[in-house]
């Protein structure tokens, strides 16, 4: 199974693997979304009822902390996590329906890579996030 993945993390940054963190990693695993805590925690509650939403807060923290997840803000408030290992992507925000597009550009990609090395600097990461409305909806208001 995939969870090994979260696991094995955990473990090589020294982390002790508890049944509750276990159920965490896994519903973190399992999920190709971008889930916030609220949202992680009602996954967490269907493999174990007795999880608290307290544990998942402490957990998802610890995990971010240890560089396992990335916390995403997309401008509503709420935080919302990834795992930091899936492979690269930037995001668009559907702002009428908050749905979260994923999407991979070799052009924006490459222009990155230009402006960091113009500015003297070798790209080692980058973030972007894209907030839009639908071109259909924003027609039918106009
Ligand atoms: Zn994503």
């Amino acid at each position: 199974m995939t969870v090994t993945k979260i696991l094995d993390r955990l473990e090589a940054r020294g982390l002790r693997v508890t049944g509750q963190r276990r159920v965490v990693a896994q519903v973190l695993q399992d999920s190709d979304d971008h889930p916030d805590v609220e949202e992680l925690f009602a996954r967490a509650q269907a493999i174990d009822a007795g999880i608290s939403i307290a544990t998942v807060y402490r957990t998802v923290k610890l995990f971010e902390e240890a560089g396992i997840l990335e916390k995403l803000e997309f401008g509503d408030g709420r935080a919302r996590y990834e795992d930091a290992e899936r492979q690269h992507h930037d995001h668009l925000i559907d702002l009428s329906s908050g749905k979260v597009i994923e999407f991979v550009d070799d052009e924006i990609e490459e222009l990155q890579e230009r402006i960091a090395r113009k500015l003297g600097y070798e790209l080692r990461g980058h973030r972007m996030e894209l907030y839009g409305v639908p071109l259909k909806s924003r027609k039918s208001e106009d």
